[in-house]
């Protein structure tokens, strides 16, 4: 039983998506009627998108998971090394969160999540990715955008949120938040090096007050 269930362990997503896109070939070794057998390649491929649809999504705001960031990010990162390309990562979170919570309930805080996940993709090009990192934090990567670029759709969406009514309970509530952006370049030698750097340059938005961008230069 333990060695069934770490050879599943082992089975890789490559290999899945093999085994799924065969399915038809493979069930022909069961004992299935051949009236039952469409039903059954249909119900085993809901199961499979169903499945991995969870796997890298984060329930509350529907966006990407952080375990589809760790798998994206690298497979990103080794492409913008290979091919010389631009990519940035801007990391960002919600300004005094707690403070929303502690006031207006934490059905409010995840009211707040939502409709800024809602707001974030809206900002952003099909291209760029939004993963949510943590509780308030979130990640964005943008595919073949340099620095300067990667600033204009950024600004963009701390403005929006800045401006954006949310409204619960009957309350009108104001919302900030404070990104660190970190693009691939010569000094970034590493994927390591690059979470660090926005890491940082988010840590300085934060102590400089909150509501701004701070881009690694700053660090
Ligand atoms: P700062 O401006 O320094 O980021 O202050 P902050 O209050 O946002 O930061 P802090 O780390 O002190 O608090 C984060 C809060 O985020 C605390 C936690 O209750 C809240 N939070 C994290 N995940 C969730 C969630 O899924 N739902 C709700 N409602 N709140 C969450
Ligand atoms: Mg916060
Ligand atoms: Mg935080």
């Amino acid at each position: 039983m333990d060695s069934m269930r770490e050879n599943n362990f082992d089975l890789s997503p490559e290999l899945l998506d093999e085994i799924q896109a065969n399915i038809e070939e493979i069930i022909k070794g069961f004992p299935i009627s051949e009236c039952n057998k469409i039903d059954v390649i249909k119900k085993i491929n809901f199961m499979y998108s169903h499945t991995k649809y969870m796997s890298v999504t984060d329930p509350l705001t529907g966006l990407y998971n952080r375990r589809h960031f760790e798998n994206t990010i690298e497979r990103e990162f080794l492409r913008a090394q290979r091919y010389k390309s631009d990519l940035s990562i801007a990391l960002f979170d919600i300004d005094f969160f707690k403070k929303i919570n502690d006031t207006y309930g934490h059905l409010c805080g995840d009211y707040i999540l939502k409709e800024l996940a809602y707001l974030t993709l809206e900002n952003f090009r099909k291209t760029d990715m939004v993963f949510r990192y943590g509780g308030e934090e979130f990640v964005i990567i943008l595919t073949e955008t340099p620095m300067e670029k990667a600033l204009i759709p950024l600004e963009r969406l701390r403005k929006t949120i800045e401006d954006y009514p949310f409204f619960y309970d009957e309350n009108n509530i104001k919302i900030t938040i404070s990104i660190g952006v970190e693009s691939f370049n010569e000094k970034t030698l590493t994927l390591e090096n690059i979470l660090n750097n926005a890491d940082k340059a988010l840590y300085i938005a934060k102590n400089e007050g909150r509501n701004h961008i701070v881009t690694s230069s700053s660090i």
